[in-house]
């Protein structure tokens, strides 16, 4: 193709910053040929197919990585579909983490704050009028301020992917071949489409488990946050974050809540720390069925549900509740994906797709967010891995997703963030003699006036025992966890050490600060329990 030709084809793509770029080479150096070959076989292949990039899913990762690519010029349509939960529930464009997510989860988690903070709000002299309630008196409005704000979410996505130039197409994908996608349609109807690139970022759904009466009368978290009536007295199967956060925030709202755990409470995280978590849940009045399984749900004739459970003796349990939800982790959505049409494998283990770098073992197919075997479930993590794997595919970047020490928080009552190894993960990778742990219970300065519960405000830092004294991971309870947690995890990013810690100052009179003032160590055996209020 003669240069001129082909810059009058370029000028059709005036963001294409690779193509440019490379124009510019062409035009400037004497590797003229070479860069021509580079780019008749880009453009022939772009113009082979009606995509650049079709994006399957439209979540977090997913639009992450197709708003990425179309800043680099690429040509992207993005499918998402929401097939309704089994209770009929459903919802918009965005994914998960906006509909049925953190964003629901950490409104009714900040509705429960908000609750605790009337009943404190008299200790320091406010005049509430009336009799504050211990139970939300308008599920209803609480409902459907979260939904409204949801439904703005889902508008101003639509909106940006339109200005964006992002083809949305609301349809259920699945694949043809390697480079063709169908979309079915509310109606039935069937989109086809081609793209050379096809990144897989369709998450998972809630399971439930294998018993009578759970899918008919269970709930899950696509439910919850749009359930049309009071939830009332919850039982919660399931002890990971999202059973805790959910029992938490229903819990707050003054629903009586239990959990029913199968062996141990916040599986993966540091064990004293989940413990101290629940039991801080505990004592504001969260119920536990600890060792348990459930194994019926039968409905009654006033409409209660009676659940039928075994503890581990074998005995049989049960109890009548109003509502019950189940937590017990998620599936990916990849076998509705007919990924052998294009010869994409899945982990029969768990419908997972195990991609190094993003790349599937199909060399034009990629996957990002919670499909990927053995990565974390976050929001953020499918976000950066969505635009580090676009800039990779259309922007000449080379940069790759770190996926260790990402820091997290569950939005428990006394929240929990924590970024690095836990303890017995810190043991378990450098034995217990080169590790050194320093921690803290602390009062934060907040919590006196109205006499809070202080006895689970607690910081862990764990360092390794050698010269350097570099921190592999840090822990804390308290309030506001996220945001404390989140500085951190950049300075461990930055290679963190002890002695750099203990050389900051801190901020008071913070909770963070107690960061920067622990030094008792476990091994020391000394009592890390504040000798006065505010030392
Ligand atoms: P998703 O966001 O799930 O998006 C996938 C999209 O693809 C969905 O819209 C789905 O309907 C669609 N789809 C699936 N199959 C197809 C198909 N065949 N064709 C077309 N579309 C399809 N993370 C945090 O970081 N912080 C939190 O506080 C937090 N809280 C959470 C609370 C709850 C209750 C839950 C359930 C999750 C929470 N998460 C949180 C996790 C977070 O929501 C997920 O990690 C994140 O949404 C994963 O993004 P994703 O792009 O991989 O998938
Ligand atoms: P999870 O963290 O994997 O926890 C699942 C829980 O259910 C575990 O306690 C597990 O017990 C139990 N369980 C599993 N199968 C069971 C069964 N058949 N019967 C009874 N109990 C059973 O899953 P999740 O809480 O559903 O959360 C899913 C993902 O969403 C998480 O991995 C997380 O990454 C993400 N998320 C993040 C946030 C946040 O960032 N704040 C919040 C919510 C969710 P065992 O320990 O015995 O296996």
């Amino acid at each position: 193709m003669a240069s001129s030709k082909l810059f009058s084809r370029l000028t059709i793509f005036p963001n294409y910053q690779v193509k440019l770029s490379a124009l510019s080479c062409i035009k400037r150096n004497s590797m003229i040929n070479n860069n021509m070959k580079t780019l008749v076989s880009y453009f022939s292949n772009s113009t082979k197919y009606q995509y650049d990039l079709v994006v399957i899913g439209g979540g977090s990762g997913g639009l992450a990585a197709a708003k990425e690519a179309v800043e680099l010029g690429a040509k992207v349509a993005v499918f998402d579909y929401v097939t309704p939960s089994p209770r009929g529930s459903k919802w918009g464009l965005g994914g998960t983490c906006v509909n049925v997510g953190c964003i629901p989860k950490k409104l009714m988690h900040q509705a429960a704050l908000l609750g605790e903070a009337i009943h404190e709000a008299a200790a320091f002299g406010w005049q509430i009028p009336g009799e504050p309630k211990s139970i939300i008196n308008d599920w209803d409005s609480l409902k459907n301020a979260v939904q409204n704000h949801i439904k703005s979410v889902n508008w101003v996505t639509r909106v940006e992917l339109r200005n964006k130039n992002v083809d949305y197409i609301n349809g259920n994908g699945y694949f043809k071949d390697n480079h063709t996608v169908v979309g079915v349609m509310k109606n039935g109807d069937e989109k086809v489409v081609t793209a050379d690139k096809i990144i897989i970022a369709v998450g998972g759904r809630p399971r439930y488990p294998d018993i009578p009466g759970a899918l008919e009368y269970g709930i899950t978290s696509d439910d919850i946050f749009s359930l049309d009536h009071a939830p009332g007295k919850t039982l919660i199967v399931g002890a990971g974050y999202i059973g805790l956060e959910c029992a938490g925030f229903l819990n707050g709202l003054g629903y009586d809540a239990t959990i029913m755990v199968r062996s141990i409470v916040l599986r993966g995280f540091d064990q004293q720390m989940a413990n101290l978590v629940a039991e801080e849940m505990e004592q504001r009045g969260v119920h536990f069925i600890y060792q348990a399984k459930p194994k019926a749900v039968k409905k009654q004739d006033d409409g209660r549900l009676m659940v039928h459970w075994v503890d581990k003796n074998g005995e049989m349990h049960q109890d009548i509740y109003d509502t019950i939800l189940f937590a017990i982790g998620r599936e990916a959505l990849t076998v509705q994906l007919k990924p052998e049409n294009a010869g994409v494998q899945i982990l029969q283990e768990n419908k997972k797709i195990f991609a190094e770098n993003e790349q599937t073992n199909v060399s034009n197919i990629f996957a990002v967010g919670d499909v990927l075997h053995k990565r974390p479930e976050l929001t953020p993590v499918a976000i950066h891995a969505g635009k580090l794997l676009a800039r990779r595919l259309f922007g000449n970047s080379v940069e790759q997703m770190d996926y260790t020490n990402v820091a997290t928080t569950v939005f428990s009552p006394l929240e929990y963030g924590c970024v690095g190894m836990g303890e017995e993960d810190a043991i378990t990778h450098y034995g217990k003699e080169n590790i050194e742990v320093y921690h803290a219970f602390y009062k934060p300065t907040e919590f006196f006036i109205p006499q809070k519960n202080m006895s689970h405000c607690y910081v862990k830092v764990i360092a390794l025992n050698n010269a350097d004294e570099r921190i592999v991971g840090m822990h804390f309870i308290g309030p506001h966890a996220g945001e404390v947690i989140q500085g951190f995890s950049a300075a461990i990013k930055c290679k963190l050490t002890f002695p750099i810690l203990k050389s900051t100052v801190g901020i008071h009179p913070t909770s963070a600060e107690e960061f920067t003032r622990v030094f008792i160590t476990k091994s020391s055996g000394m009592d890390p329990t504040p000798q006065s209020c505010c030392s």
